[in-house]
């Protein structure tokens, strides 16, 4: 489990670019920019997941990491490019087709 203040951290961090920007992270390097030692990344893998399912952040597999610059193939992390993006359940399994 983190504890608040890293929960914090993370929340910050991808509330901090500018707007219309993202900045992506792989999972290493999200835990130096939060400050969370690498033998708790299974932590902020779990709490980055619970992120995405509220839409506060978003996640793919492999791309190019911003904060070092260098490709990563597991998982590459990214705040929204808009604070106002979460929409929870609304945007699954409802049908709406157009
Ligand atoms: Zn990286």
């Amino acid at each position: 489990m983190l504890s608040r203040a890293q929960e914090a951290r993370v929340r910050e961090v991808f509330g901090r670019h500018p707007p219309g920007t993202i900045q992506t992270y792989c999972l290493e390097h999200l835990a130096v920019a939060v400050q969370i030692p690498l033998g708790h990344l299974a932590d902020l893998a779990a709490f980055v997941r619970t992120l995405r399912e509220h839409g506060a952040c978003q996640t793919q597999y492999g791309g190019i990491c911003d904060a070092a610059g260098h490709e990563t193939t597991p998982l590459l992390i990214w705040g929204p490019p808009t604070p106002m993006l979460a929409r929870p359940s609304d945007l699954r399994g409802g049908g709406r087709a157009s």
